[in-house]
């Protein structure tokens, strides 16, 4: 079998359902599609694919209509026995060749990927078994002599080697942020400690970043069991300390694997008995089960499911018989293969040295920035207001806002402070950015000023978008002075970072500016130098998603096309990304002209859409895309161009966007980044010329990048960087979402 003649593409979900295995099954059925490829979806997992039959089924362009939003997987999943033996594998490939099927997706956790390799080494075998007993034809068996396999890893737990995030991890985090959020307003009410015990098998990744999202107290994970002898003295000391600094509860996550240096499990009933015992008050138990796999997936996740999706096509497509079965991840925002097997042997092999008790090696063999957010958990954990270590000065470090408000922005703050603060350094607050910077509003923070703030949107400390001109830099330079300034953290986006870059250009004007700056990149338009991402874009993603989710609902009865319009002034992503999350049919971005003639070729795509049975149209429109042809424009034209076949309706997602407490994901990376900020303001204060840097995120990696480099980075005239490492995407949008020629269309999304 050559690349020019594929035989039949089967995608399959098996073992626990994640949400975005739908995301996925879309992704592969529509790549397929539009490679010209035939393509199956087997049903019921491994059991359906030995029983056959009606499990077997063709798709169809719009057999993956309206899934993307759907929790689960609409393929349905089940154990099965039965492959588990070589005669019900041998009835699987029966089933599959049948139906000229030689190239399977599977999408599943680390068994049913075992399951799938094992399958497609015995498949050469299992033809020529069911050639000698004509159940099937020579010719049939020679057409297929391999089975390509490519796999995907949809779990929740996010506990595999060779991909960053499983599919459902991140939607999982969602369920289990916004659970311990509910359970600490009740917490605090009733200034109650809560144990909440969430999935995950030997993997703590759920519990260490709900820890880390929610502000939790305590977190017990399998790969580092508590290092103390008596640890649980160790915790109720924690617990005791946080209540006497003044916080209002407490809440311990244990992840359910957890278990003590002697692979004792720790239980939540255990854990129970010795607060109780040793704090003498009630403890209240909540295990999350199975509602941290349900619900819609998250923006990330559809994301994910369809990369993932769009590339193990491809890689099918290209594969040859001595290639091994690839495993497709994630890292770095990039599509990774890897040897299928050798990431489950790899995976296998974190539990087995958690076993042997080696657990400093579990950790690091968890990659990403697992061991690092655990180090930076631990360091809040235990931090409280300190004095300096003896030698050191105890600094006076400003903190402030700039830019439009972005959710996430509370969370930088408050893990600057605590962590700062525990090293026994001041915190001044500055108020509504720059303007409180000229204006002297300027005041001490203490402790409890940030309780909180991990899971709150909105600006605590104010922000704006003024930037400094004119007789203000005479303002700063007096205030910084007189309040004995040491460093600036600005929490911001694009006007903290030009104001960043004038008090950068000025330092030989006024010396109070030879100071070290650390820029944050907090923005939801994604649209900042020096990181790859900024603080906020995630929450503005799934705030699109949900909201476009909803009006989507709103049409199911009439033929109706949405122009949505999002934010991001010159920046595309929240559109590409929000197109992409929502299965819009076009993504309008200000990184494009929009042209006439290709608004006249969308309206006669729609026109012939809708024909053929299309009952729902989605354009993403970005605020500023298309200069004078603006969202009511767009409507306008798509309105009269649908005559009696379909309605327009625009809709303007606004403020929205900005609004609500931030997500898991911004949470986590606003802790990452503000920890790294003080690390950097400390380590420059004692410098004759300190930095003025940029912090940011690149392949999941910190780096600072100094902000001279500001102009260089951006693109001329546009707020927005020059670098832009999601357009690539472009590509697998357009061919989710624009219907190829030859296939049917009935429902757009
Ligand atoms: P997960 O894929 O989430 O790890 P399981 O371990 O339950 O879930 O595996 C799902 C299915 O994959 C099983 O019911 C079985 O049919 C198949 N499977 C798992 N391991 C093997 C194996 N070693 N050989 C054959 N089939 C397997």
């Amino acid at each position: 079998m050559t690349q020019n003649n594929p035989g039949n593409i089967a995608v399959i979900t098996s073992g626990g359902d994640a949400p975005g295995m739908n995301a996925a099954v879309r992704a592969v059925v529509r790549t397929a599609l539009t490679r010209g490829v035939n393509v199956f979806a087997v049903q019921n997992g491994y059991r359906g694919m030995v029983a056959g039959g009606e499990n077997i089924r063709q798709m169809v362009w719009e057999s993956v209509g309206g899934i993307l939003q759907l929790g689960g997987t609409v393929l349905g999943t089940a154990r099965s026995d039965e492959f588990r033996t070589r005669d019900g594998r041998r009835t699987a490939a029966k089933n599959l060749v049948e139906n000229d099927i030689d190239r399977l997706v599977v999408i599943g956790g680390d068994g049913s990927l075992t399951g799938a390799n094992i399958f497609r080494q015995e498949w050469p075998d299992l033809l020529a078994e069911l050639v000698d007993q004509d159940q099937i034809s020579q010719e049939l068996a020679q057409a297929h002599p391999n089975l390509f396999l490519v796999g995907l890893v949809g779990s929740i737990d996010n506990d595999m080697f060779g991909t960053d995030m499983t599919i459902g991890a991140d939607t999982a985090l969602h369920r289990i942020t916004e659970a311990i959020d509910a359970l600490s307003s009740t917490a605090t009410s009733h200034h109650r400690t809560f144990i909440v015990e969430v999935m995950g098998r030997h993997c703590g990744y759920l519990a260490l970043m709900g820890g880390i999202a929610t502000g939790a107290d305590w977190v017990l994970i399998p790969e580092n069991p508590p290092e103390e002898e008596d640890w649980e003295s160790e915790m109720c000391r924690a617990l005791k300390s946080g209540r006497e600094i003044g916080r209002q509860h407490s809440i311990v996550v244990i992840a359910e694997g957890a278990h003590d240096r002697d692979g004792n499990p720790i239980t939540s009933e255990y854990t129970k008995q010795v607060l109780e015992d040793k704090l003498g008050e009630e403890v209240r138990i909540t295990i999350l089960g199975h509602v941290q796999r349900g619900g819609a997936p998250s923006a990330f996740d559809r994301y994910l499911g369809t990369v993932q999706g769009y590339a193990a096509v491809d890689e099918l497509l290209q594969s040859v018989p001595e290639d091994e079965p690839k495993l497709v991840g994630i890292r770095q925002h990039g599509v990774v293969r890897s040897s299928l097997m050798e990431c489950v042997v790899q995976t296998q092999e974190v539990a087995n040295v958690i076993h042997a008790q080696d657990f400093e090696t579990a950790l690091s063999m968890r990659g990403g920035s697992f061991a690092e957010s655990y180090r930076i958990f631990r360091t809040i954990l235990r931090s409280h207001p300190k004095p300096p270590e003896t030698g050191d000065r105890q600094l006076r470090l400003a903190i402030l806002n700039a830019g439009g408000l972005s959710p996430g922005m509370n969370a930088a703050a408050r893990a600057a402070v605590r962590l700062g603060m525990d090293k026994g350094h001041t915190f001044l607050a500055v108020r509504r950015g720059f303007h409180g910077l000229v204006q002297g509003d300027i005041s001490q923070l203490d402790w409890m000023s940030v309780s909180g703030w991990v899971s709150r949107g909105g600006a605590g400390l104010g922000t704006s978008r003024h930037i400094p001109n004119g007789r203000d830099f005479y303002a700063i330079a007096k205030n910084l002075e007189s309040h004995q300034v040491d460093g600036l953290l600005i929490i911001g986006g694009w006007a903290g970072y030009e104001a960043a870059y004038e008090l950068f250009n000025r330092r030989n004007d006024f010396a109070s500016f030879n100071i070290p700056i650390v820029c944050l990149p907090t923005s939801i338009d994604n649209n900042l130098p020096g990181s790859e991402l900024s603080i906020g874009a995630d929450t503005a993603l799934n705030n699109i998603v949900t909201n476009v989710d909803k009006i989507k609902q709103s049409a199911v009865a009439s033929r109706r096309c949405f122009v949505v319009e999002v934010m991001g002034r010159d920046c595309g992503y929240l559109a590409l990304f929000g197109g992409l999350a929502t299965g819009a049919e076009k993504a309008y971005i200000p990184e494009e002209q929009i042209t006439i003639a290709e608004l006249q070729e969308d309206v006669a795509g729609l026109i012939e859409g809708f024909k053929s049975g299309k009952r729902l149209g989605l354009m993403i429109r970005n605020e500023k895309a298309g200069g004078l042809y603006d969202s009511s424009f767009i409507s306008t034209l798509f309105e009269q161009a649908g005559g009696d076949l379909f309605d327009v309706r625009q809709a303007i997602l606004g403020h929205i966007q900005q609004g609500g407490n931030p997500s898991p994901f911004d949470r986590i990376q606003a802790t990452r980044l503000a920890s790294q900020s003080i690390e950097f303001l400390l380590s420059e204060v004692t410098k004759p010329n300190p930095a003025a840097a940029m912090i940011g995120l690149r392949g999941g990696e910190i780096e600072f990048t100094s902000i001279y480099d500001f102009p260089r980075l951006i693109e001329p005239g546009f707020q927005r960087a020059k670098d832009q490492w999601w357009l690539r995407l472009r590509s697998i949008a357009e061919t989710m979402d624009q219907t190829p020629k030859t296939a049917n269309q009935n429902n757009s999304e």
